[in-house]
């Protein structure tokens, strides 16, 4: 943080100021809050669970996967016990895999080496996979009541409009800033109460865009209220632009209807879950790479692909069409071709892919395979044009 915003940091928050927020905020919250799930019943295994589901995902969207979750794994020891294929499976559709994979390992650090029971502590926490300083912070102070302060995405743009900070909330010196001021303000007598209070505040009232701040319980004391500019806050910096890239997939399906799925290795991005196969299209990293087209290149390289991986040396056939599908900094265009194969024309994977094998197409969300949003949207898209017989 420059040394600006830290002094008006902290002329800016008296003792008083800081007071009437807690109050304010704590009145609000008690006078009636959402019923989620996971307020309900507190403990580490619950909160925990619900602070990985929700990172990066709607509220609306984790709730059914939360009661999934807890009703196959009742306890962090039976998540820590289960085949990471199952959980996989349970997890599909919310995406962010990796999220799931450092759940799992961190279900196995709770259940055998701490003897099923989590850390005390924040930064006793921050040990675990894919736990971070907020959820260590969440965990700590909803299940314990450790004052630690969080901030989340909603967190962040609350204190950006109280503070009316320029500093970009994206940038190191203002995520610094950020922390030092949710460290302020977090309610020594009440961290838990503070802290869903705050995240609920971004969600509901003081939302992206344009917030209502006729309803907001702290608008006294905001300084972006005050002076009429909260829909210029949070300040970000911009991102770059995501680099395109282009891939090809194969819908292969038998006379029975069943389609062929291949499972991707464990260390690269969507690790473990099963596709379509397929792969990248040479030159794919190219800003301007194409995609979205039946062409050369893509049967080209779909071909390669099917021969070097899986053995497969049949054409592929009638071009389907393409899905999108946007990671943290790529874009994905991915080209479907429709591939009609014989029974029994897959062997074992030859390279990249760990294991291939046939699915009922009609009942693959309940077979034994994990699948990633982007390969859902291949099948809808085979299942658009009616690939299967
Ligand atoms: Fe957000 Fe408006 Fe409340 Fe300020 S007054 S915290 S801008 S909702």
């Amino acid at each position: 943080m420059t040394h600006d915003a830290q002094r008006s940091f902290e002329t800016a928050w008296s003792d008083g100021r800081v007071a009437d927020l807690r109050d304010a905020l704590a009145g609000w919250y008690h006078a009636g809050h959402r019923k989620l799930p996971w307020r309900e019943d507190i403990s580490p295994y619950r909160v925990w669970l619900s602070e990985i589901m929700c990172q990066q995902t709607q509220v609306a969207t984790v709730i059914p996967y939360f009661h999934r979750f807890l009703s196959a794994f009742p306890t962090v020891t039976d998540l820590a016990a289960a085949d990471e294929q199952d959980v996989l499976a349970l997890w599909a559709g919310l995406g962010y895999y990796r999220r799931c994979r450092n759940l799992h390992a961190a279900a196995k650090v709770v259940a055998n080496e701490l003897g099923g029971v989590f850390p005390g502590s924040a930064a006793e926490l921050l040990a675990l996979p894919g736990v971070g300083r907020y959820t260590a912070a969440a965990i700590a102070s909803i299940a314990f009541g450790e004052v630690a302060a969080v901030l989340d995405g909603n967190v962040k743009r609350v204190l950006a409009r109280l503070d009316a900070e320029d500093t970009p909330v994206n940038t190191g010196p203002g995520e610094r800033l950020q922390w030092a001021l949710a460290e302020k303000l977090v309610s020594r007598d009440d961290p838990a109460s503070h802290n869903q209070a705050m995240m609920e505040l971004g969600a509901v009232v003081c939302k992206p865009g344009t917030p209502d701040c006729p309803r907001c319980p702290v608008s006294d004391v905001c300084a972006a209220f005050a002076a009429g500019t909260p829909d210029q806050y949070p300040v970000k910096k911009k991102k770059k632009k995501a680099v395109a890239v282009r891939g090809v997939a194969a819908v292969c399906v038998d006379d029975d209807g069943r389609i062929l799925l291949a499972r991707r290795p464990d260390d690269v991005l969507l690790g473990g879950l099963w596709e379509a196969p397929g792969g990248p299209v040479d030159g794919s990293t190219a800003k301007d790479s194409g995609g979205g087209e039946d062409d050369g290149a893509g049967r080209a390289a779909l071909t390669q692909h099917l021969s070097e991986r899986l053995g497969i040396r049949d054409a592929p056939g009638a071009y389907l069409g393409a899905v999108t599908h946007v990671f943290s900094h790529r874009r994905l265009t991915l080209d479907v071709y429709q591939l009609r194969a014989t029974k029994g024309s897959s062997r074992d994977p030859l390279s990249f892919y760990t294991a291939a094998s046939w699915f009922d197409a009609s009942a693959l969300g309940s077979q034994h395979a994990p699948l990633s949003r982007l390969t859902e949207k291949v099948l809808e898209l085979a299942s658009d044009v009616q690939v299967w017989p």
